[in-house]
């Protein structure tokens, strides 16, 4: 399975905003575009104006960076979306939100996406009481996610609930028992995403 490789951080200096690749360190001071807000590399004064062409694909890879998926599954994604009977936009940003590895960060099981991929397919997570190893899994409304009742698997996960109260977005529930489990209450909408984005940007890339 292909995954972003690389420091981080210069994807959040190049797309300019924060994408929160690095879990903690992405709320503290250290956050290098807090620092250094200015895209990587020396020579910035010979930069041109951005082309149309750049701007639409900075608005993709801002997006398949901030998910943590490459070109190649972006462009399944934006198939499906495509094939689909909604807004195309909306619907890719709700096939991206419904991963797996994205709904388990975003319960606050793990401080990033990249660690909430490595809890899933390191067995640590169940899907209406099957162990599912997958990231990218599309939940779906009704789906029950629960920590594996195993040592290992709770530490990692209270460690992350405790160190990041964040709040859960609205198509998920939280139980906050000694088993930490979220579920999916219903299919997330363009409100319930978590990246300013210009989804018809995309499209009109993509549709070329
Ligand atoms: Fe991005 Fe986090 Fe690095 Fe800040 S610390 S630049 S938000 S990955």
């Amino acid at each position: 399975m292909g995954r972003i490789t690389g420091p981080v951080c210069r994807l959040c200096r190049r797309d300019g905003l924060k994408l929160f690749l690095k879990g903690s360190r992405c709320d503290t001071p250290k956050c290098a575009i807090e620092r250094r807000p200015s895209p990587p590399g020396m020579v910035q004064k010979r930069r041109s104006k951005p082309t149309d062409y750049g701007i639409h694909l900075r608005e993709k890879q801002k997006v398949k960076h901030f998910y943590g998926v490459l070109e190649r599954q972006f462009r399944t994604y934006f198939s499906r979306a495509e094939r689909g009977k909604g807004n195309t936009g909306e619907s890719l940003m709700s096939l991206l939100e419904r991963r797996l590895d994205n709904v388990v960060h975003r319960l606050g099981f793990a401080p990033s996406r990249a660690a909430a991929r490595q809890l899933v397919m390191h067995g640590h997570i169940t899907i209406n009481g099957a162990k599912l190893d997958v990231p990218s899994y599309l939940v779906k409304a009704g789906d029950l996610l629960r920590v594996k009742n195993r040592a290992k698997s709770l530490q990692l996960v209270h460690a992350a609930l405790a160190e990041f109260r964040r709040d859960v977005p609205e198509f998920l529930s939280r139980g906050d028992g000694p088993i930490p489990e979220g579920r999916v209450d219903r299919l997330p909408a363009t409100e319930d995403v978590s990246i300013p984005v210009q989804a018809n940007l995309i499209i009109e890339l993509c549709s070329k």
